[in-house]
């Protein structure tokens, strides 16, 4: 189906997003999974091209674009090659960004955006804690006033980019009796004494992101890196997570439409029975359902990404794109893998890698049963 959300000047972006897919990313990319993480010069790569500051303003380096469709772009293009290349940028791009050019201090702007718009100054977000992330209010790492500063303790886990980033925005209690009241947004630089990181972790799947735990012992914060209002920081997350669920949204489609390009050239050329297997009706039919599934799910992604860029986008709908998006990726993914055959299921072919990599976007940016917690609630239940 032709869509229409993007314009010629997104197409044009597309080009170049899309070159340097091929000629920065994907040299380096058994490299990358083998270091699991994203190498430093990719990132400056991005930052010279202008993909890490397209929200923010010239001043500090950035594009000011002011329209999350190239967003998108840049989101769609690594998600096609693997989901990975999109959540280590956007965590950056599409979700820290909001924090830093919206609620961040004039002082902690200027010191951190040109870094963060040249690549070299990468941040990631730490709300989940081992003890839990769907519960947010609950979360235990506190910030206590000392002196001029303030003394955050705690730790924080499954944290994307965790293993390299320069700057973490870190959710703290800051009045514990007052739960989801209390908590504040800080920004914690990796410098700091009394900041430290676990090994990265050992995941099933997205072997390029070092996913990493985080460790906070007496880390001294100053006022200017108070990331909004004291004790708004809950509020701030819950008004920010609508960009970051379309953001998933976007990848996800995109991911399972790259893999199922592949695997329809794959079809077309593996033969069984003196016949190529695409041929046979039941694979054409599954084929079939496999690419209006993502039609109607990108329809959908679509509509959501027009009404973000005219503010209108709610959590509930955007709730409702991560999910039903997240579940019909792993849907088609896992079909891709039975059209291959055994090679679906060897790492060396993308698709085997595509479903162990699909299988945390039900999971993660809020489960897919809290989306429904929160259209449920919609619908008064
Ligand atoms: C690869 C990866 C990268 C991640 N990156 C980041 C990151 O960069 N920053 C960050 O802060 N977090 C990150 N996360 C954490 C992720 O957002 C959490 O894993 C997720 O929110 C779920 O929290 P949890 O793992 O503690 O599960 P829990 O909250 O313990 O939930 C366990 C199960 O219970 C279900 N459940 C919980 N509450 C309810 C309810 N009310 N109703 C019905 N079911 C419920 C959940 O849906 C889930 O199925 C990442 C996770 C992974 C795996």
């Amino acid at each position: 189906m032709r869509r229409t959300v993007f314009e010629a000047d997104h197409e044009l972006f597309r080009e170049s997003v899309r070159e340097f897919v091929e000629r920065t990313l994907l040299p380096l990319d058994e490299n990358i999974r083998a270091e699991r993480m994203l190498r430093r010069e990719v990132w400056l790569e991005a930052g010279r091209q202008g993909f890490l500051g397209m929200q923010v303003p010239e001043e500090y380096g950035g594009q000011a674009a002011g329209d999350f469709r190239y967003n998108a772009v840049v989101g769609e293009e690594l998600a096609r090659v693997a989901v990975a290349y999109n959540s280590i940028v956007s965590i950056h791009t599409d979700i820290c960004a909001p924090y830093l050019l919206e609620l961040a201090t004039d002082e902690a702007k200027a010191k951190w955006l040109p870094g963060f718009c040249s690549g070299e100054l990468i941040t990631a977000i730490g709300m989940t804690e081992p003890g839990g992330g769907s519960d947010l209010a609950a979360l235990k790492t506190t910030a206590v006033r000392d002196g001029d500063a303030w003394v955050v303790n705690g730790s924080k886990t499954f944290i994307t980019n965790g293993g390299h980033a320069d700057l973490v925005i870190v959710a703290a209690k800051t009045t514990p009796e007052r739960g989801a009241k209390g908590i504040t947004l800080f920004g914690v630089e990796a410098d700091t004494p009394g900041f430290t990181r676990g090994t990265k972790l050992d995941k099933v799947g997205q072997p390029e992101a070092d996913t990493s735990e985080l460790f906070f012992e007496n880390v001294r914060v100053p006022d200017s890196h108070v990331i909004g209002e004291l004790d708004r920081g809950f509020i701030h997350m819950m008004e920010r997570l609508p960009q970051e669920r379309l953001s998933c949204a976007i990848a996800n489609v995109a991911h399972a439409r790259g893999v199922l390009d592949e695997t329809i050239a794959y079809v077309k050329e593996r033969r069984a029975f003196g016949q190529a297997i695409g041929n046979f009706q039941h694979n054409k039919f599954l084929v079939a359902e496999l690419i209006t599934k993502l039609d109607v799910a990108q329809a959908f992604v679509d509509q959501c990404l027009a009404a973000h860029v005219t503010g209108d986008l709610d959590s509930v709908d955007a709730s409702k794109a991560k999910w039903w998006t997240s579940d019909v990726q792993n849907q088609v993914i896992d079909a891709c893998v039975q059209l291959f055959g055994g090679y679906g299921y060897m790492r060396e072919y993308r698709v085997a890698r595509a479903w162990m990599d699909a299988r945390v976007t039900r999971i993660w940016a809020g489960s897919n049963e809290i989306m429904k917690e929160i259209i449920g609630r919609s619908a008064g239940l």
